[in-house]
């Protein structure tokens, strides 16, 4: 899943930017976590030598910052670090099939928004979290909030107070906005 999120990430960033040139895996991460990096983009973002030359000098730092390329499953194991500093310490997150569950049953929801337009920095990072919708109900982006274990929706699924729209027990507070 975190792959398929960078494969997102890089087609976001190629419409993004227009550019063709080919982005590696670790300039995708770059470009997530390096709010430095990614504003320089941003900021060339209309000039695409300069996109490309940046792109090009940050490849060159990352082969001699690291030795050897990373390898596919370094790659996954540095999103997936990343993706668990972006939750807070001791929080638990849910099986995948628990999650593509929640997040199916938000997709049908009348109650999801996407989120309201930002910069191009918050857009390629939320990519690589794979959505930017937000729950209208809790107000809460669902990709997060469908992730940590103690979460739940909000709202019952209608004629079964004891259900919530995510098919799991409902909490009683949240019984009374049905
Ligand atoms: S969390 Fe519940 S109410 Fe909110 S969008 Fe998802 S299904 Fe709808």
């Amino acid at each position: 899943m975190e792959h398929a999120g960078i494969e997102k990430l890089r087609q976001e960033f190629k419409q993004q930017s227009g550019i063709s040139l080919e982005v590696s895996d670790e300039i995708m991460l770059e470009i997530a976590f390096d709010s430095r990096f990614a504003k320089y983009l941003e900021n060339a973002q209309k000039n695409k030598e300069l996109v490309g030359l940046l792109i090009k000098n940050k490849e060159k730092e990352i082969q001699a910052r690291n030795q050897a390329p990373l390898s596919n499953s370094d790659v996954i194991l540095k999103v997936s670090k990343a993706i668990a500093r972006w939750t807070k310490s001791g929080m638990k997150t849910v099986e995948p099939h628990i999650l593509e569950k929640r997040l199916n049953a938000c997709q049908k929801c009348p109650h999801l928004s996407a989120a309201p337009d930002e910069k191009l920095i918050y857009k390629l990072a939320k990519a690589v979290l794979l959505d930017d919708k937000t729950c209208r109900v809790s107000g809460c982006m669902v990709i997060h909030k469908a992730k940590l274990t103690v979460e739940n929706c909000p709202l019952p699924i209608p004629g079964e107070p004891s259900i919530s729209r995510w098919g799991e027990p409902i909490r009683v507070a949240a019984k009374s906005l049905q």
